[in-house]
């Protein structure tokens, strides 16, 4: 059935945290669909970013871009796996209408730099980049990491466990004193350009996601339970207008009622195996 769809032409892919497990980027939901960071990975006590939490206070922001910034360099050197390049090579051979991610670890990009192809739409923005609150200017997050690490020289806490949204988990003390940096453009604050929890995607994001569903020929999901609303619609929609709906995942996902086949098996192997098929 995925041989089929894909070779078909015109497939949408949608794409999750289990593509990017395989990169070391762990997979905070896992095959059990339960958060695993409520103490089992061994991130304890923590819980999500939240947009409220996050505009809602200094404190709240130091104790972010203090662990995102020891997550930075876990995402930072991660590089594409075997399921990425999978996904490359069938954009390459033009076999696919486009790709959504949920990742916002830049790794579709960097298994296939060259523009022009299949576009890939980040659904819940990038952690490479960094949007000012005030004036709206995005920046890249390599020129904040280097203004971070200037603003707090010998500042590091040692190896720390990281989350798939590149936060790290991290004690108080050295939360404390860690020294945050604004826009250098205008003072004002900084957020990763990423959707958090309890924020919406924004509108001519999802428009956009919508359109690609309509023009595509099938949708299929890799490495994504679907736990979240944001992705789940797509599913539903592509099921509604009879498109086929096919599901790579490791465990059961949300959108499974909605799905064709379902295949429960490790991404890389799987997508290098139908790129091989094909
Ligand atoms: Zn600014």
């Amino acid at each position: 059935m995925l041989v089929d769809v894909v070779a078909a032409g015109g497939a949408l892919i949608l794409s999750g945290a289990g593509l990017s497990t395989e990169s070391g980027i762990p997979d905070y939901r896992g095959p059990t669909g339960l958060a695993r960071r409520n103490g089992a990975s061994g991130v304890s006590g923590s819980t999500p970013m939240t947009y409220q939490v996050f505009t809602g206070g200094a404190g709240a922001r130091r104790r972010y871009w203090a662990r995102s910034h020891l997550g930075w360099r876990h995402i930072a050197r991660a590089v594409p796996n075997d399921g990425h390049r999978a996904v490359a090579g069938l954009s390459r051979r033009g076999l696919l209408a486009g790709v959504i991610t949920q990742n916002v670890d830049g790794l579709h990009q960097a298994a296939d730099p060259v523009t022009g192809r299949a576009e890939v739409i980040e659904l819940h923005g990038s952690l490479h980049r960094v949007l000012c609150l005030s004036c709206g200017q995005r920046t890249a997050r390599s020129d904040l990491d280097r203004r971070l690490a200037a603003a707090n020289p010998g500042w590091d806490p040692g190896s720390v466990p990281v989350n798939p949204d590149g936060d790290a988990a991290l004690d108080d003390e050295a939360v404390a004193s860690f020294r945050v940096a604004d826009c250098a453009a205008c003072g004002g604050v900084l957020k990763p350009d990423v959707v958090f929890f309890g924020e919406n995607v924004p509108p001519a994001r999802t428009r956009a996601c919508y359109d690609l569903v309509e023009a595509a020929s099938a949708l299929v999901v890799l490495g994504s339970s679907l736990t979240v609303m944001s992705g789940l619609r797509y599913v539903r929609h592509a099921a509604r207008l009879g498109r086929p709906v096919v599901i790579v995942n490791q465990g059961a996902t949300r959108g499974d009622a909605y799905a064709a086949a379902t295949l429960d098996a490790p991404l890389g192997q799987t997508l290098t195996a139908l790129v091989a098929a094909l």
